[in-house]
């Protein structure tokens, strides 16, 4: 037992404990300790960051602003905090997060290296039990698992997989020390966000690339660079009111086109003439990255408004591909727009203008298995050094099914979630009470931006925590029938949409029976907001306490 594990053993019992040190859990920790609650987070990797520590494939870098893509809760931390590019790559992600830890004095309440396996609430006490990988358990009476929303890898299970003598890596698990593609023959499978940010990369140095492509995704030029002088200055002379328009004027919480904050767009895309839809069109592919969620609001539910900026992308994407063989297994034609995640790229589609790549459209002749040199399509072999799986993760409630979860009675969250998933709001589910789900499933969370949403759901759970002691209360569950409210109102903003039309990893489509019934709530973040403080002002009718 390590000298951490004995200083934060001694501060037992816990208030809370909270799962997880990317974006969430250091919020969730310095939020909880502010206001005066003993919590201690416990986290698998050996540092923090979360998305930033286990993502370290080259090439990646986020793809919302970095001065948007942060902390807005402390003004010093965001006035002090540089940041060297439009859109901060994984290494200066991971240092902002590990400088969070550290200026918060957070450090001594993690303990990193193990992973969580167990957890069961023990109904005399009211309070959880918490296990890990060490063989150590934790009491707490809160349980608040900052687990993640994209960060348990899908099963890679080619048939074959086990014969191939070459180096294998997942863009999810990419290994500290990196991989030397000089001189080697490489295979990329998947070309979702990083699958697109990875494949160029490689292209530069290895020998020879193959690109496995399945599903083609729309791509948008990302644009990333050191912004203009004075931009970043600008930003932090006007944070508080780029903050409030993040938080509560926008779609995704980010606000940035062109280098100033724009308004939502609130007009239909087929009620301006075609000359005004083009003329915003241009200006967001001009801006570059996710700008695109800040077209017309009908995008996402009206298939011919969809067809507009579908068409649009299309065209641009055309220009930019020499062979038009090859330019039309790129370009995705058969679904609508945005309802895959939109990736941000650099260089992408011109990488496959590059002698030393080569596309394969496993949709037209399926991987059969691997073999101990490469790969069988129904095609043909290819043989390659090493194979790169950027095939995506079991999205929203993978990492929790992961974890051997135990509420009333014993039961077991996989089987609360047999059939789909049920939460009340994202953040509990019935039956498991007094555990909590930041960015969980049931929640916006993948329609706006994770490290500001946190602070909303923390900020919730803490006025909820507030009324329960004051009414002398310790074990908060939401009912069965209030859960089956909720699910009934992700039902119904999900039928409002396209999502359906596609099967993404945003409705469960990317894994085999798995339900996409409750997983997001895509009424998104305005909606969402009105309906958890409704409840809250309602004395948190739907939650039982007791
Ligand atoms: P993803 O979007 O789910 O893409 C996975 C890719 O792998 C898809 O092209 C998929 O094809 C393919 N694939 C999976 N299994 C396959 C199989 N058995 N055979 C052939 N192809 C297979 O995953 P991701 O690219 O890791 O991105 C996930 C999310 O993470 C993104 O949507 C985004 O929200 C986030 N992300 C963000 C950034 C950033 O820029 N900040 C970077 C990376 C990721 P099918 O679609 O046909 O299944």
């Amino acid at each position: 037992m390590n000298h951490t594990n004995e200083f934060v053993r001694s501060k037992q019992p816990y208030d809370a404990i909270v799962v997880g040190a990317g974006a969430s859990g250091l919020y969730a920790l310095y939020h909880l300790q502010k206001r005066g609650y003993n919590a201690m987070l416990i986290e698998a990797g050996d540092g923090v960051a979360g998305t930033w520590y286990w993502n370290r494939y080259p090439g990646l870098r986020v793809d919302v602003e970095s001065v948007e893509y942060s902390y807005a809760f402390d003004d010093d931390l965001q006035q002090e905090w540089e940041w060297s590019e439009r859109y901060a790559a994984q290494p200066e992600l991971e240092r902002y997060f590990n400088h969070v830890a550290d200026r918060f004095d957070l450090r001594p309440s993690i303990l990193l290296s193990r992973r969580v396996t167990a957890a069961q609430f023990d109904e005399a006490s009211g309070r959880w039990n918490v296990e890990t990988d060490r063989g150590e358990t934790f009491d707490a009476q809160y349980c608040i698992m900052a687990t993640g929303l994209l960060s348990a890898p899908k099963d890679v299970n080619f048939p074959g997989l086990d014969e191939f003598k070459g180096v294998t890596a997942h863009t999810a698990r990419w290994p500290e020390e990196g991989i030397d593609f000089a001189g080697k023959k490489v295979a990329v499978i998947g070309t979702g966000s990083s699958g697109i940010q990875v494949i160029p990369i490689v292209a530069e140095t290895a020998e020879h690339l193959t690109v496995f492509q399945r599903t083609p995704a729309f791509a948008v030029p990302l644009r990333n660079c050191v912004p203009p002088e004075g931009y970043f200055e600008e930003v932090k002379a006007n944070y508080a009111e780029w903050r409030r328009r993040e938080k509560y004027a926008s779609f995704g919480g980010w606000v940035a086109v062109n280098y100033k904050p724009v308004d939502l767009t609130t007009t239909s895309a087929l009620a301006v003439s075609e000359e005004e839809r083009l003329a915003l069109y241009e200006d967001r592919w001009e801006s570059g990255g996710l700008a695109f969620y800040n077209v017309y609001p009908d995008i996402f539910g009206d298939r011919a408004a969809n067809d507009t900026l579908a068409e649009f992308l299309r065209e641009k994407t055309r220009t930019r591909i020499d062979d038009p063989a090859i330019a039309d297994i790129l370009i995705p034609n058969d679904y609508p727009v945005m309802m895959r995640r939109l990736s941000a790229e650099t260089n992408y589609y011109e990488t496959f203008n590059r002698d030393n790549v080569t596309l394969v459209d496993v949709r037209a002749t399926p991987i059969q298995s691997f073999t101990p040199i490469g790969l069988q399509t129904t095609e043909q072999e290819y043989d390659f050094d090493i194979a790169i799986f950027a095939t995506g993760f079991d999205a929203m409630s993978g990492a929790l099914v992961r974890i051997d979860i135990r509420g009333r009675d014993g039961q077991a969250l996989t089987d609360h979630w047999s059939d789909e998933i049920r939460t009340t709001f994202g953040m509990m589910a019935s039956g498991f009470p007094n555990m909590f789900y930041i960015s969980g499933p049931g929640s916006p969370a993948p329609l706006f931006q994770p490290v500001l949403f946190c602070e909303d759901q923390m900020t919730w759970l803490t006025s909820l925590f507030s009324h329960m002691k004051t009414q002398g209360k310790t074990v908060v569950d939401p009912t069965p029938e209030f859960e089956e409210t909720w699910i009934q109102e992700c039902d119904r903003a999900l039928d409002v949409t396209l999502f359906n039309e596609t099967p993404s990893w945003y409705v469960g489509g990317n894994i085999e029976g798995k339900s996409g019934r409750g997983l997001i709530y895509f009424g998104g973040i305005h909606p969402y907001r009105e309906w958890i403080s409704k409840c809250a002002s309602n004395d948190y009718a739907g939650f039982a306490l007791q």
